[in-house]
């Protein structure tokens, strides 16, 4: 199947209400196209410089989503166009998205990234550091919270799946008592994003199931 046939089935099965970001990290431009072409306009990318060129080639409607590990250091590329930031984990980043934020006059939404999966990593916020991040965040003025993010280990076992979404989705559910400007919950990949929406995903990233295997 085409990409643009892969959008179009996805989008037909996805519930009302769950959006869906194509992940095209190392894709090139011509296939991104495509995907614009079957009315695709929000993008993921996990490199921020690969994500500025793209940026500067392709249409300017396109809703550019940082999904990757952020290094602080380079903020400032995408900080004049990026649209939302879905991997923010310390209070360093936050406020360096802040200075770069308010340095081009605009408001920057981000998602907090916690840590649900048991495997070993070492990114993501403690879910118990979570009110704190949240706090800081609000005496910056130009970050706006827009709700959590979370990744599942690498496993095949989807019971260890669902409980680690789960955990995610009960923390979002208490966020939202306190910010009910949190209405995002990013969850869910090509190889679990249906499990992430019976638990509650809103936003699912999906890159293979569109794009094809990623050549490394
Ligand atoms: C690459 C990536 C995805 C998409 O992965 P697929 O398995 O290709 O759908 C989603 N989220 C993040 C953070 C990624 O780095």
């Amino acid at each position: 199947m085409s990409i643009s046939q892969n959008i179009i089935k996805l989008e037909k099965s996805l519930p009302k209400g769950v959006r869906l970001i194509a992940v095209s990290k190392t894709k090139p431009k011509s296939q991104l196209l495509e995907a614009y072409h079957s009315g695709q306009r929000s993008f993921g990318e996990n490199k921020i410089q690969e994500m500025t060129e793209k940026w500067g080639q392709l249409p300017k409607d396109i809703d550019w989503h940082m999904i990757g590990h952020v290094q602080t250091n380079k903020v400032k590329y995408m900080a004049p166009f990026v649209h939302l930031i879905h991997a923010v984990d310390s209070f360093k980043l936050l406020r360096e998205i802040q200075k770069q934020a308010e340095k081009n006059e605009r408001n920057i939404g981000c998602l907090i990234q916690i840590r649900i999966a048991k495997e070993e990593t070492k990114f993501g916020l403690p879910a118990h550091e979570l009110v704190k991040m949240i706090d800081l965040a609000e005496q910056l003025p130009n970050i706006n919270i827009r709700g959590l993010m979370g990744m599942a280990s690498f496993t095949s076992d989807e019971n260890q799946v669902r409980t680690e979404f789960k955990t995610l989705a009960a923390l979002y559910k208490e966020t939202r008592t306190s910010s009910p400007e949190c209405k995002i919950l990013s969850m869910g990949m090509s190889g679990d994003y249906q499990l992430a929406i019976e638990e509650g995903s809103n936003m699912i990233r999906v890159g293979s199931k569109i794009f094809g295997e990623r050549n490394k």
